[in-house]
C-alpha cells in the first residue's frame, strides 16, 4: 500500500496515471508524483519514521514507490555534520554539512534518486536501466544496476574525470561517450528512451528519480532534532535536489512532524555555468542557457530541466544565489577538508564557496543556522587538484635523514636572522 495518488502536470494540472513519463502531453511541463497527505495524518509520524531502517527507505510512505525497496539499502542516512570548526573560521554561529560524499555505494546524492528510480524500474517490468549524466550518476546507475542485476547503459559527455569513468566501468554498465556536452548526452537520451523502451532513470522516470532526492531535505530536517535550517545553500545542475528539499521541507510541515520557520533556499553554481545564479541576481523568472567550462564538472549543466523552478523557489523561499571561480572552488575544497575532514569534489567546494560569498554579501545572516550541500566525493576527481601541492621528495628510511629534514624545515619557518640583513 502507498499514499501514491497519480501523476499531475506542474503547470496546467493535467493527471496522469503513475507511469514511465516525463512531461505533460498537453502543455510539455514536468510532471509530479502526487500523495494522498490527508491519509498520511497521524500514520506517517516521527515515531514512524524513527522506527525505520537506517537508509533512506525510513521515508518510504513519502516515496513513489508501490512493494518493497529493490536497491538502495544501505543508500541515504549520511552524516549531518556540525561544523564548529569551519563556522568559527567563517564567523557564523551555526553551521552544518550534510554530507553526501559518504554515500553507499557511489558516494554522491545520486544513489538517492537512484535508489527509487531503479526501484520504480522494477516495479514498471525494464530489465535495462540508463542514463544522461555528468559523472555521478552514471557511477550510481551502473552500481545500483549490479546490485538489482539490470542491465545498464550509461550516457556520459567525453571529458569527464578519470576516477568517476573508471568507478562506473567496474560495475560492468555499457558506457557510452558522446561528443557533446551535458545537453546534447541529454537530448540523444530523450529519443533512446522512446526507441528502445528502456528505463532512463532521468528521462522517462525522472518524475520518480526526482522524488528520491527529497530524501536529502527530509534527513537534514529529521538530524537537527526535527527541526530545519532557516538557510540551506545547495548546488544548482539540472535543478532536481534544490526544489525537492524544498518539498521535503515543506511535507515535513505540512504532516506537523516540523514548525515552520520559513526556510530559505540558496543556490550555488560555478562561474563557468551559472545559468541560473545569474538569472536570480538579475531579478529574472527566466534563464538564458550556456556552454559550460568549469572544473565543477558534475554540475555542468548550461540548460538545466528544472531551472525555472529551482528559480521560483529561490525567489518564493526568500533566498538567493551566486556562483564561484575554479580557484575560489579549490580553496573551499581545502578549507572544508582542513576544518571538518571532509574532502569533496569540486561540486561540493562551490556550494561552500558560494555559502561564503553570501554570508559575506550579507545575504545569509552570520547569527541563524545555516545548511551546506555536500553532494559528492573528492576522491573522484584528484584531477581538479592538480598543482595544489608542492612536490614531495623521497628521503631515505634512516632517522638521520628524517633529523634533517625536520630541521631544514624549522629553517624554513624562521624569520631570517637580522644579521643577514647588515
Ligand atoms: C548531480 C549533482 C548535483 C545536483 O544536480 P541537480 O541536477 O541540480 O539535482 C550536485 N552535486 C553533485 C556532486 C552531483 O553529482
Amino acid at each position: 500500500m502507498s499514499y501514491v495518488k497519480s501523476l499531475k502536470a506542474k503547470e496546467c494540472g493535467a493527471e496522469y496515471p503513475i507511469e514511465p513519463r516525463t512531461i505533460c502531453d498537453l502543455d510539455f511541463s514536468p510532471v509530479e508524483v502526487q500523495y494522498d497527505y490527508d491519509a498520511m495524518k497521524g500514520k506517517v509520524t516521527r515515531q514512524s519514521i524513527e522506527a525505520g531502517p537506517q537508509s533512506l527507505w525510513r521515508y518510504k510512505d513519502l516515496l513513489p514507490i508501490e512493494g518493497e525497496p529493490k536497491t538502495g539499502f544501505h543508500s541515504g542516512w549520511t552524516p549531518l555534520v556540525k561544523a564548529d570548526r569551519l563556522a568559527k573560521k567563517l564567523g557564523v554561529d551555526e553551521l552544518y554539512i550534510k554530507d553526501d560524499s559518504a554515500n553507499y555505494p557511489s558516494y554522491s546524492y545520486k544513489d538517492r534518486v537512484v535508489s527509487v528510480a531503479v526501484t520504480k524500474a522494477i516495479e514498471f517490468g525494464f530489465d535495462t536501466v540508463g542514463c544522461a549524466s555528468t559523472g555521478n550518476l552514471a557511477h550510481s546507475v551502473a552500481a545500483h544496476a549490479a546490485i538489482a542485476g539490470l542491465d545498464s547503459f550509461v550516457m556520459v559527455p567525453h571529458d569527464l574525470e578519470e576516477g568517476k569513468i573508471v568507478a562506473t566501468r567496474s560495475f560492468g554498465p555499457q558506457l557510452v561517450k558522446i561528443k557533446g556536452n551535458y545537453d546534447d548526452v541529454n537530448r540523444l537520451c530523450a529519443q533512446i528512451a522512446d526507441k528502445y523502451g528502456w528505463a532512463i532513470v532521468n528521462v522517462n522516470l525522472r518524475p520518480f528519480y526526482t522524488e528520491g532526492a527529497k530524501t536529502y531535505g527530509f534527513e537534514i530536517a529529521e538530524q537537527m532534532g526535527w527541526q530545519l535550517p532557516k538557510h540551506t545553500v545547495v548546488p544548482v545542475a539540472g535543478g532536481t535536489i534544490l526544489p525537492k528539499i524544498w518539498k521535503a521541507y515543506q511535507e515535513f510541515i505540512q504532516l506537523g512532524l516540523v514548525e515552520d520557520n520559513k526556510p530559505a533556499m540558496y543556490g550555488a553554481q560555478a562561474d563557468g555555468c551559472n545559468p541560473i545564479s545569474k538569472a536570480v541576481r538579475a531579478g529574472e523568472e527566466l534563464f538564458h542557457p550556456q556552454k559550460p567550462d568549469t572544473i565543477a564538472k558534475s554540475i555542468a549543466i548550461g540548460n538545466p530541466a528544472d531551472g525555472y523552478y529551482v528559480i521560483q523557489h529561490i525567489k518564493e523561499s526568500g533566498g538567493y544565489a551566486t556562483s564561484a571561480s575554479d580557484p575560489e572552488i579549490i580553496s573551499a575544497i581545502r578549507l572544508l577538508a582542513e576544518t571538518e575532514g571532509i574532502f569533496t569534489e569540486p561540486a561540493g567546494g562551490t556550494t561552500l564557496a558560494c555559502a561564503i560569498k553570501l554570508i559575506e554579501e550579507g545575504k545569509i545572516p552570520r547569527d541563524e543556522p545555516i545548511c551546506v550541500c555536500v553532494t559528492g566525493n573528492g576522491l573522484k576527481t584528484i584531477e581538479a587538484m592538480d598543482g595544489q601541492f608542492e612536490h614531495v621528495e623521497p628521503i631515505p628510511a634512516k632517522i638521520g635523514d628524517f633529523d634533517a629534514m625536520v630541521n631544514a624545515m624549522k629553517e624554513a619557518d624562521e624569520p631570517a636572522p637580522a644579521a643577514t640583513n647588515a
